[in-house]
């Protein structure tokens, strides 16, 4: 079975089973082979196997009939050892990226892409990483006067892009219903104008991107380095500007971090209001399990929740929201299929990649590379002596992120550079955390730096 093929099953099984549902148990499935009418699939976990042989199997094997398989069963196979990184975007792998594409071609003749009822302003949890995001999201959803245009939102994979636009989008319906709001993903833009143009109605796609009053693209990034699309974006994007009609642009990183997007359209998207979604916090990730764990005690009831397991959630799950969330669906799933109680070690057991995926741990070798390459210093000078600024401060950097990013104590951060003293990295540390308040270039580095490394 080709990849192509799993990606129009997925695409089908997403549509009977929920978006829900295929994300946590069918995305991270891995074909192996289909033979002699078994097809054998691999999944991350024993339990994820029990579960979807119970609950799936049958699906999986319709929809594959249907696809003109020919096939008796399904063998699912827990994987050994397989770093889990799929489950945590699902998106983001190859086959996916044709499940995304055959859904686009099916919407065409929507206005734009359905929004997800579920991402409304009344479930964004706001925490001190995205209050900023937050509060412009609320301006441009009250439809007012347009004040900053575009409002570009960048952030990392699952920190809550997509569901602040749709919020904007869902508050724009109810309040300003006589307004036209188009949301698509750029991917969709990019679609519906290479179909333009070959069908040859490229006036009605320009006439119908300019008839409208807010206009929200997600995912801009995609559009980097395909000309022709760029090309009409920034058309579209300045005619609606100069009709003073307000967009919503989402990436993820900074509109001057995206390579091959062309300098005019960089300097365009920056000249409205840039905010940016910091990785989660503690607090933050805590706040999101209580209250997506209201909404599951509805669903579940009865289910009992030990004292500590969402602490320990909130800890030991890495800062993508999304990742968290399907840990708690399956967790709750989990429960209430085998009838325990919700603790620690009930967690432990059946989270067991995720927790694996998430501990990845950096290590302080790696941040003096990524430093050093960022800054284009040689990797020497991290731990040399040198005193200059130049060198001096990439240096400091490095060493705050092996505070933030690693478990080491400062003496042994100080063996790793050079056999420097734990007080001369305490004061590296301190310099920075000093100068990034007011040096909005070097917050936004740490910013870049600390995703890269904790991708
Ligand atoms: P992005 O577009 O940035 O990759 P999404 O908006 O798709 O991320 O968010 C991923 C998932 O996490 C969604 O299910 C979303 O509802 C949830 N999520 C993200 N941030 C929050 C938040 N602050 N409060 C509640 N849910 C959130
Ligand atoms: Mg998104």
């Amino acid at each position: 079975m080709t990849e192509e093929t799993w990606g129009r099953v997925c695409n089908e099984l997403e549509k009977t089973v929920g978006k829900n549902n295929y994300l946590t148990w069918i995305a991270p499935l891995r074909v192996i082979t289909v033979d002699e009418g078994i097809a054998a699939f691999e999944v991350p976990t024993k339990f994820m196997r029990d579960w979807v042989q119970r609950n799936f199997a049958e699906s999986i094997l319709r929809e594959l009939r249907k696809a003109g398989i020919t096939v008796e069963r399904i063998d699912l196979k827990v994987a050994h050892a397989r770093p889990a990184a799929n489950i945590a975007a699902p998106r983001s792998v190859p086959p996916q990226s044709n499940v995304r594409r055959a859904a686009v071609q099916e919407d065409v003749d929507l206005p734009g892409a359905p929004l997800d009822a579920r991402f409304t302003f009344d479930r964004f949890v706001v925490g001190k990483p995205n209050e900023l995001a937050h509060a412009a999201a609320r301006r441009v959803a009250e439809g007012g006067p347009v004040t900053f245009n575009p409002l570009f939102l960048y952030g990392g994979v699952g920190l809550g892009k997509t569901h602040l636009m749709h919020a904007i989008a869902h508050e724009l319906q109810q309040g300003r219903p006589d307004l036209r709001v188009l949301y698509l993903s750029a991917e969709q833009f990019m679609y519906r104008f290479v179909q333009a143009l070959r069908e040859r109605q490229i006036m009605d796609f320009k006439e119908m991107f300019r008839s409208v009053d807010v206009l929200m693209v997600d995912d801009v990034q995609f559009i980097a380095g395909k000309d022709s699309t760029q090309e009409e974006f920034f058309h579209t994007f300045n005619a609606l500007v100069d009709q003073g009609k307000q967009i919503v642009i989402s990436a993820d990183r900074a509109p001057g971090e995206i390579k091959e997007l062309e300098d005019r359209i960089k300097s365009r998207l920056q000249c409205g209001l840039v905010v940016d979604l910091h990785p989660t916090d503690y607090e933050l990730r805590l706040g999101i399990l209580q209250t997506k764990t209201e909404s599951y005690r509805l669903q579940y009831p009865g289910l009992v929740l030990a004292d500590g397991v969402l602490e320990f959630l909130a800890h030991r799950i890495s800062t993508n929201v999304r990742v968290l969330e399907g840990a708690l669906t399956r967790l709750f799933a989990f429960a209430s299929l085998v009838g325990r109680e919700i603790t620690l070690d009930l967690a432990q057991e059946c989270l067991t990649d995720i927790l694996r995926a998430s501990d990845r741990k950096v290590t302080i070798e790696e941040i003096q590379r990524k430093v050093a390459e960022h800054y284009n210093v040689r990797l020497s000078d991290m731990i040399g002596p040198k005193r200059v600024r130049t060198i001096a401060r990439p240096r400091q950097v490095a060493m705050y992120l092996s505070k933030q990013l690693t478990t080491r104590s400062l003496p042994d951060i100080g063996r790793r550079f050079g056999g420097r003293d734990h007080t001369t990295i305490m004061h590296g540390i301190r310099k920075i955390e000093e100068l990034k308040g007011d040096d909005r270039q070097l917050s936004e580095d740490i910013d870049l730096l600390r995703r890269l490394l904790e991708n």
